[in-house]
This record gives structure tokens, C-alpha cells and sequence, in this order.
């Protein structure tokens, strides 16, 4: 086993306590698409979840296996058309590593069996690309105390945090419900493979460090992604780092976890609404000129607020949008209300929200300096 993991188990980080430790560890994969793809492949490479060790690798995903998906989807080959996704990509991975072990879930996650699959892992990674999963994994999770390692992209832009409700922030302290208006998933928006796989195999680099543990972690300089969120524009290689901060009033880490109730209404209503169409400055300007009352909303962090913004802009980061009353009692609601962020995709969530609260709202895409 040593010669197999050389070159990881060579790095102080790691050294062959924390070789075990990968062994042991229980990782279950929702969604074996994009970033799920990378991220399992790393992960079994590495020799995560093995069957000697007791640890296991869940491969979660009610899909099958179509050519569209092939583009990013690298754990699959042309052959695999048709097969459902989970079986195909623990025949490959078993070619990979065969000893590693694995549990497959073919069917639909829901808010009925997602307690019962998560309560054998020790880590998820999401690799979802809809919101309703996303919220419930949450959900699930925060129940159960157990780290989420999420993933996200749209376009050019990745995003990667880990949401931990006992150590951090979860998924709803930042966006505290799903939009009620539609925002698209990388099957509509498109995206390049390449950047779903930096995701992905970041994914899979803090989920590692989440099998070491956090005192191990600590003890060896690693530090997790908990209460951070990554968030990188390869169209520039802009890359941040943003502080996540446990929301206040969230829904979810407010309520004892016993009494959080899992729901799966999110997802019809997310796609029955009308698409958020952004606009650009220039359609901003010409909206200007016709005299229409205008109001501008950035809805980014503080610390992005701070190092720029447009001219004339009121400040209302998107958790306290979504979730403070008293967010809204200095716009005039009878303006349009023009929301933007860095990239476009927490402005389209407020944009949602706003509307569904009866507002005229547009979404802003805008190149800020960062
Ligand atoms: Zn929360």
C-alpha cells in the first residue's frame, strides 16, 4: 500500500497516519456529474474508502449516462451511454482502485430516504446542480451534524465552500431559500468541462483534509474551507476567498436540529418560473434615460463592498436581503430595483426574491474590480 500512495503519504501533511485515516474515511458523492466526476476520481486514486480500512465511497445519481454529458462528465466513456450513471462510474473507478469500496444509489434522493444514505458517511460532497438538492442536503446534513463539501458553476465562475453547521456557516446562512424565479444550471448556461473539473478536484482536495480530521488539520497547517467561500472567474483567474459568517437568522442554524423538517416542494417551484434575464450597463443607461425611477442594490459582502462598488448604490448583502425584515425600508418599491453582484449569480437570487415580494427587479451583470 505504501508504494501505491508514495508520493501523498511522503508529504508531512500526510505521512502514513493520515494515509489510514484516508482508508477509513466514508464519502458519499450526490451527483456523479461534473464535479462529481473529478472529485470521485481523485478520491479513489488517493485511496479513500477502503474496504480493508472499513471506509466506503458512496456514488449517488439518478441519471443515465447521455452524450451530452461527456464533455465533462470524465469518469465516463462513450460505451457507458445509457447505463445509469452511479453503475458506470463504479465500474470504472473499481478499474481504478479495486480496493476500494463502494455503495451505489440509483434512484431519487428525497427528503423520505436522504437521512437514512447520509447517516452512513462521514463526508458529503455536492455535486448537485439544482437547488432543491442542494437545500435538502443541507438540511439533512445540518441534522446530522455532518460536513458538506459543496461545489458550484455557472458559466465561468466556480464556486467551493464547506458548510458545517457545528463549525460554521451552512448553506442557507448564505442563501437562506431557494429563488422562486429560475436560475440556470450549467446544462442551460453551459460551462467548459476543464472548469467544472477544478471544482471538482477541489471538491475532492477538502474532502481529503475532512478525512484527516480537524485536529489533525490544525496540527499540520491544513485549513478547510469551513465558513469560506472560494470563488474563482476563469475568464480572468480572479480568484478569492471570501469569510463566511453563521447567519444570524437562519433558518436552519437557528431551529434545534431535532425539529428541522426536510421538504421537497423547492424544486417544482424553482422550475416553473420565468427565466431572470440579466442586462448589461448599457441596457442600465438606457433604462436611465427614459426617466424610469431607478433604484441600484449591490447585494455582495462587506469586504467587496469596501474595495469598490457603482456610484449611487445601496449596500444590502444578500443574506440580510433574505432574511431581515426591516432589509428593504430604505428603497422606494415603486422603482426598478437593479440588483448586481460579482458574477451575476446571488443577484439573480435576490432578483427572485424581490419579484416574488411583488417587486419590479432586474439582475445587473457588471465587471467590478475585485
Ligand atoms: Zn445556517
Amino acid at each position: 500500500m505504501s508504494a501505491r500512495y508514495a508520493r501523498q503519504i511522503v508529504l508531512p501533511e500526510i505521512g502514513e497516519a493520515g494515509q489510514v485515516l484516508l482508508g477509513k474515511a466514508r464519502i458519499l458523492v450526490v451527483g456523479a456529474g461534473g464535479l462529481g466526476s473529478p472529485a470521485l476520481l481523485y478520491l479513489v486514486a488517493a485511496g479513500v474508502g477502503l474496504a480493508s480500512h472499513g471506509g466506503r465511497i458512496g456514488i449517488f445519481d439518478d441519471d443515465a449516462v447521455d452524450a451530452s454529458n461527456l464533455q465533462r462528465q470524465i469518469v465516463f466513456r462513450e460505451l457507458d451511454q445509457g447505463a445509469t450513471k452511479a453503475e458506470a462510474a463504479r465500474r470504472h473507478l473499481s478499474a481504478l482502485n479495486s480496493a476500494t469500496q463502494f455503495a451505489t444509489y440509483s434512484h431519487r434522493l428525497n427528503a423520505a430516504n436522504i437521512l437514512d444514505i447520509l447517516s452512513d458517511y462521514d463526508i458529503i460532497i455536492d455535486g448537485t446542480d439544482n437547488f432543491a438538492t442542494k437545500y435538502l442536503i443541507n438540511d439533512a446534513a445540518l441534522k446530522l451534524n455532518k460536513p458538506v463539501v459543496y461545489g458550484s458553476i455557472l458559466g465561468f465562475e466556480g464556486q467551493v465552500s464547506i458548510f458545517w453547521a457545528n463549525h460554521g456557516p451552512c448553506y442557507r446562512c448564505i442563501y437562506p431559500r431557494a429563488p422562486t424565479a429560475h436560475v440556470p444550471n450549467c446544462a442551460e448556461a453551459g460551462t467548459l468541462g476543464g472548469i467544472a473539473g477544478v471544482v471538482g478536484a477541489i471538491q475532492a482536495v477538502e474532502a481529503c483534509k475532512l478525512a484527516l480530521g480537524l485536529a489533525h488539520c490544525q496540527q499540520h497547517g491544513l485549513d478547510p474551507l469551513i465558513g469560506k467561500l472560494l470563488v474563482f472567474d476563469a475568464l480572468t483567474w480572479d480568484i478569492r476567498k471570501l469569510d463566511l459568517d453563521k447567519h444570524p437568522k437562519c433558518p436552519c442554524c437557528m431551529t434545534p436540529p431535532e425539529q428541522i423538517t426536510l421538504a421537497n416542494e423547492e424544486r417544482a417551484v424553482c422550475e416553473t418560473q420565468q427565466p431572470v434575464k440579466p442586462i448589461s450597463l448599457r441596457d442600465l443607461s438606457d433604462l436611465w434615460e427614459t426617466g424610469v425611477p431607478v433604484t441600484l442594490i449591490d447585494v455582495r459582502e462587506h469586504a467587496e463592498w469596501a474595495s469598490g462598488h457603482l456610484d449611487g448604490a445601496l449596500h444590502i448583502p444578500l443574506g440580510r436581503l433574505l432574511s431581515e425584515e426591516d432589509a428593504l425600508v430604505d428603497i422606494n418599491r415603486s422603482d426598478v430595483l437593479v440588483v448586481y453582484c460579482q458574477h451575476g449569480i446571488r443577484s439573480a437570487h435576490a432578483v427572485s426574491f424581490l419579484r416574488s415580494k411583488g417587486m419590479e427587479a432586474l439582475n445587473l451583470l457588471v465587471d467590478l474590480p475585485s
